[in-house]
């Protein structure tokens, strides 16, 4: 960077922005294998924390890859770049005053842990959708573990690329085993626990 690049300070903040908002900033980083339900779970999510007045983004993996990452593909360096990207902007939307959910394999440690230092103390969750292979693999929503074993894909994450399993996520949803809406409510109750609702929460009904 050029030394003449010089950091402003702004009279309108991450707090005015917050209290504005009346919420506390968050990045909620769903981490997993393909298909083993981080949009479906941080869009329902989403869904309910809207419902109840709070301000969200959802930034998911494959609508970026249409957009700001459009020039990226799937090799190390790729993924790399994709989550320092993804991870600037859920920051700027945290700096907003938003509860950004990110919705990205970000199988590398390495780079979510990046992410992690690049917000402020407290403002990062990872939430590891785990689901083992075998399920993902029959959920197949998208048909691309068939192409990865045919070949048709390459350096597909759990097929013939790395998943590096989080160490200490905050929050360890077993997404073979529960259903979306028991997910949700794992996560709001989380959320509640560390104070990020205001009052209280409604437990989503749990339907099939
Ligand atoms: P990812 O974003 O991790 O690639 P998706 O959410 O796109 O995964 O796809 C997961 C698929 O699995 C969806 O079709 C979803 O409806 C289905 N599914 C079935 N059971 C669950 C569950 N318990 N949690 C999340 N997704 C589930």
């Amino acid at each position: 960077m050029s030394s003449n690049v010089v950091w402003h300070t702004h009279p309108v903040d991450q707090e005015v922005r917050s209290e504005q908002k009346s919420q506390r900033p968050l990045v909620i980083w769903f981490t997993g294998l393909s298909a083993s339900g981080k949009s479906t779970i941080a869009g329902a999510l989403e869904q309910i924390l809207t419902r109840q007045n709070y301000h969200t983004y959802l930034l998911d993996g494959d609508n970026v890859r249409h957009g700001l990452n459009n020039d990226l593909g799937f090799s190390h360096e790729d993924r790399q770049e994709n989550i320092r990207r993804v991870g600037e902007v859920a920051k700027l939307m945290a700096d907003a005053g938003l509860i950004a959910l990110a919705a990205f394999i970000s199988p590398f440690r390495d780079d979510r842990r990046l992410v992690r230092e690049i917000l402020p103390e407290g403002q990062f969750i990872e939430v590891f959708v785990d689901a083992p292979l075998t399920v993902c693999q029959e959920r197949d929503p998208k048909g691309l573990y068939a192409k990865a074993v045919r070949g048709e894909i390459k350096q597909f994450t759990g097929i013939d690329s790395p998943y590096e399993i989080p160490e200490k996520p905050e929050v360890h949803i077993r997404a073979g085993e529960v259903s979306v809406a028991e997910a949700v409510n794992q996560l709001l109750s989380y959320l509640h626990e560390i104070g990020a609702l205001q009052a209280g929460y409604e437990p989503v009904a749990l339907e099939a």
